[in-house]
């Protein structure tokens, strides 16, 4: 009987081991990143575990995920609850959330123009930060 318990709690201390990190980075970083990180900090998370629990975290709208580089999903803990962009380097990806009134109407403008309701969609913005410009001289 105990079991079941155990392993909630288990899953638990995880998620909030890998919220905890990921509100302290201001990058979105890859799973293997956050485990990398995690296993620095002193804990015995797994890679397997942490691949889970971001999924889950970012299905639960608790974390955003974006495709990044070579295609990896990267995530991050935004401080904006609402829906939101992102204003990404692309060297380093950090981020900054912003936010855009102008697509948010021409979205909806353009779904009705054609009849189509429920539109969403997915906007980021890429550049180089100011530190990676000094670095790059
Ligand atoms: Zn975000
Ligand atoms: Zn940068
Ligand atoms: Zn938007």
């Amino acid at each position: 009987m105990a079991r079941p318990v155990e392993r909630r709690r288990h899953r638990t201390r995880q998620r909030r081991e890998v919220l905890e990190l990921l509100a302290a980075t201001d990058e979105f970083i890859s799973a293997r990143q956050v485990h990398a990180r995690l296993r620095e900090r002193g804990s015995t998370i797994g890679l397997t575990t942490v691949y889970r629990t971001v999924q889950v975290l970012a299905d639960a709208g608790e974390i955003d995920a974006v495709r990044l580089g070579s295609g990896e999903q990267h995530y991050r803990r935004c401080r904006d609850g609402h829906h939101h962009h992102h204003l990404i380097c692309r060297h380093c990806f950090r981020t900054v959330e912003i936010t855009g009134p102008a697509v948010e109407a021409w979205s909806r403008q353009i779904g009705g123009e054609h009849g189509y309701t429920d539109i969403n969609h997915t906007v980021e913005l890429f550049g180089t930060c100011n530190d990676c410009r000094q670095v790059a001289g």
